[in-house]
């Protein structure tokens, strides 16, 4: 989640206003305002110097030098394919520190700046993480170390902090966005897109979470105009389904296109002016969308 009102530019007006987001702070614009990454600077965390500035919590360094890794290429790797430039630190807090620098609550990753920073929980103990570890129960997950659920959810977590880092780069990129789904789509494509090409063995773990999650979370809304117009006032459980259900796409996609869906998404200029609208857009963009919104409900009335 990120502050997004001034980056949904096309299309729908109303879109500017009235987005009242429950997690996100709202950035003020006074010049003596810190910035997060002041905020976290103030904290006197330890650091892990190194290609992103990592700050972490006593007792987490391990978990933050992992995220770190799997990070440290996602500058070079952006450039590379898409030519845009962003730099960002890495912040891994505990729930103390945590609600001393934001509102958003402890559990949901999100990415502050500029300057950017990526903060992450420290640890499982939010409301998120007790959502996916129940959502898991009964399932038998097999990743190459035989990772406990407890850390695959930790990882999963993590991930979600890469989806925020992917709306930074959709930004930067230089796509418009007619509607919130498609926005949240973009990021995480453009996660999905790096972990596949240089961590397919967590891109799967994210798919994989993201398969449970959208066949246990039993949401109370699944239309796209729901989300529309509800954003994440819908649940931290029901936006995880939505979320879920994104990512289930993003991978049909993604095997499909690859990186020239992305192109495609920069160059559509949006006509539509209704949420099946863009979704006929959308499909004519890459087929199979249509199919999609069929299988989770996405058109219905709730
Ligand atoms: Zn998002």
């Amino acid at each position: 989640m990120r502050n997004v009102s001034n980056k949904l530019k096309a299309g729908n007006p109303n879109l500017r206003f009235g987005l009242i987001l429950l997690f996100i702070l709202t950035f003020s614009c006074r010049a003596n305002a810190p910035s997060m990454l002041e905020k976290v600077e103030r904290l006197n965390l330890k650091t892990i110097d190194g290609n992103i500035k990592t700050y972490y919590a006593p007792g987490y360094k391990e978990s933050a030098e992992s995220t770190s890794n799997l990070l440290h290429k996602s500058m070079q790797f952006y450039e590379e394919h898409f030519d845009v430039w962003q730099s960002f630190a890495l912040a891994v807090i505990d729930s103390g520190r945590w609600i001393k620098i934001t509102q958003i609550p402890y559990g949901l990753p999100f990415v502050s700046g500029p300057p950017n920073i990526v903060c992450l929980p420290a640890n499982s103990n939010n409301t998120l993480s007790e959502i996916i570890l129940t959502a898991m129960e009964g399932h038998e997950l097999h990743t190459q170390n035989e990772m406990t659920h407890e850390e695959i959810v930790n990882l999963f977590i993590s991930l979600i902090g890469f989806h925020e880092l992917g709306h930074i780069y959709a930004d930067a990129y230089g796509i418009n966005f007619p509607n919130k789904w498609i926005f949240e789509f973009a990021a995480t494509y453009f996660a999905y897109f790096y972990l596949e090409q240089n961590f397919p063995g967590h891109s799967k773990i994210w798919m994989d979470v993201s398969e449970i999650l959208a066949e246990e979370l039993a949401p109370s809304h699944t239309s796209l105009n729901d989300f529309e117009e509800m954003y994440v006032r819908v649940g931290i459980k029901n936006y995880a389904w939505y979320q879920a259900v994104f990512m289930a796409r993003v991978k049909e996609v993604y095997q499909q296109q690859g990186k020239e869906f992305l192109e495609k998404l920069k160059k559509h200029q949006w006509t539509s002016g209704s949420s099946s609208g863009y979704l006929n857009e959308m499909e004519n963009i890459s087929s199979g969308f249509t199919d999609w919104a069929q299988k989770y409900r996405l058109q219905e009335n709730d």
